[in-house]
């Protein structure tokens, strides 16, 4: 699987954090330690830690104070996913499933889910996850391998809409391998530009219909992203 430098930044700092969490070297309100330091801890370059804490940062995991002293930094504001989330997801990840079965699996949960979040008791206030999202992905300055991390988070914070736990965990342990057949489609086909003006317009429309309580529409739409993005790399 062709990985990126960034992508490996990323899924270097996330998992020091979730392996921090959990072995309670690092607690929710504990400071990151600096961007120097990270940087010289991976071996990674000082600019790949600050992409890699933009993602975090967007995905809701960290956030950046500001101020100096000892009120600045990056502290951690929420555990990036549960156990459970991580041993399944880090299975999924080592194990090279067929992206066909990926595809279907993922269609089939999140086609569920939207038609289901339309009635579901979630508050509007629920979608900021997502539309914050929507905004880091419209950045023209964003990497792909940035893109596609937030792009999966999007359809998590979809999915969960429809406040089913099972499906929601499910979602999240699929989560790196439904990044990882785009990024590597991404790389194979090329010609990315093209694709991500396409990508922006279907989750526009994606979390439009879901605003709206149309089932019936988000779960169409969702649906042909999936399957659009999937038939334009094979
Ligand atoms: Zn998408």
């Amino acid at each position: 699987m062709p990985e990126s430098a960034g992508a490996r930044a990323h899924d270097v700092v996330l998992r020091h954090i979730e392996d921090s969490l959990r072995s309670g070297e690092l607690k929710l309100g504990d400071r990151l330690p600096g961007e120097r330091a990270l940087a010289e801890r991976f071996g990674i370059s000082r600019a790949s830690v600050r992409d890699a804490i933009r993602a975090l940062e967007v995905m809701g995991v960290v956030r950046a104070a500001t101020g100096s002293g000892p009120n600045s930094g990056t502290i951690v504001v929420s555990d990036p996913s549960s156990a459970l989330g991580v041993a399944l997801r880090m299975h999924v990840a080592s194990h090279h499933l067929p992206v066909e079965d990926v595809v279907g699996a993922r269609t089939m949960m999140e086609t569920w889910a939207l038609e289901h979040a339309a009635a579901a008791p979630w508050t509007s206030d629920q979608l900021d996850d997502a539309r914050r999202l929507l905004d880091a992905m419209d950045d023209d300055a964003l990497p792909s391998q940035i893109f596609t991390l937030l792009d999966s988070q999007f359809h998590v914070a979809l999915a969960t809409l429809a406040g089913n736990v099972v499906v929601s965990t499910m979602m999240e342990s699929m989560r790196e391998a439904i990044r990882g057949y785009i990024d590597d489609a991404v790389a194979h086909r090329g010609g990315w530009e093209d694709v991500v003006h396409v990508l922006r317009d279907q989750h526009k429309g994606i979390l439009a219909a879901v605003e709206a309580r149309d089932g019936a529409l988000a779960s169409r739409l969702v649906r042909e992203h999936i399957e659009w993005f999937y038939n334009q790399s094979v």
